[in-house]
């Protein structure tokens, strides 16, 4: 049965962090991700932010944005990196309507433990490719992680969408 939890997985799905345990204790995984690269699904860096895949995506091509350093306030985030976050926020969103043609798109932050966020201590902007029907679909499989795509094809095909250099 869906309960509330499930009706906002449906509709808010930007509030619910997919991060497994087991790579909560290794550290930092948008740190980690930070001077990564396919390993770690790291699809772009600038100067101040990066933009990742989601290892437990909730649709097809769910990204996320992130400072490079290690910083969970948004309220205190200073404005050059906040420009670039959302600079590449935006470069992301049209990577995904090339490659995807989404109808749509959840575009969010959990800020705190208390909003859903996994990983409190960095921030992070979830950008979810959205398509008219996948609510219905993904409650029919409600608990079930729907994973159309494997994620090094949609690492790839968003790479070269992003104009990335092969490395
Ligand atoms: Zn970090």
């Amino acid at each position: 049965m869906a309960g509330e939890g499930a009706f906002e997985r449906l509709y808010a799905p930007w509030r619910f962090d997919y991060v497994s345990s087991a790579e909560q204790n290794v550290g930092c995984i948008f740190c980690a991700a930070a001077t990564g690269g396919e390993e770690t699904l790291t699809l772009v860096k600038g100067e101040r932010a990066f933009a990742l895949l989601n290892r437990f995506p909730y649709t097809s091509g769910h990204a996320m944005v992130a400072p490079l350093a290690h910083a969970g306030d948004f309220a205190t985030l200073d404005s050059d990196t906040l420009a670039e976050l959302m600079e590449l926020a935006r470069r992301v969103v049209q990577a995904l309507e090339k490659v995807y043609h989404p109808h749509g798109f959840n575009v969010g932050f959990n800020l705190g433990e208390a909003a859903g966020a996994g990983i409190a201590e960095h921030l992070h902007l979830h950008i979810v490719p959205r398509w008219r029907g996948d609510t219905s679909f993904m409650t029919v499989n409600a608990g079930v992680r729907v994973m159309p795509e494997e994620l090094a094809q949609t690492w790839a095909k968003l790479r070269a969408a992003l104009g990335v250099p092969r490395a």
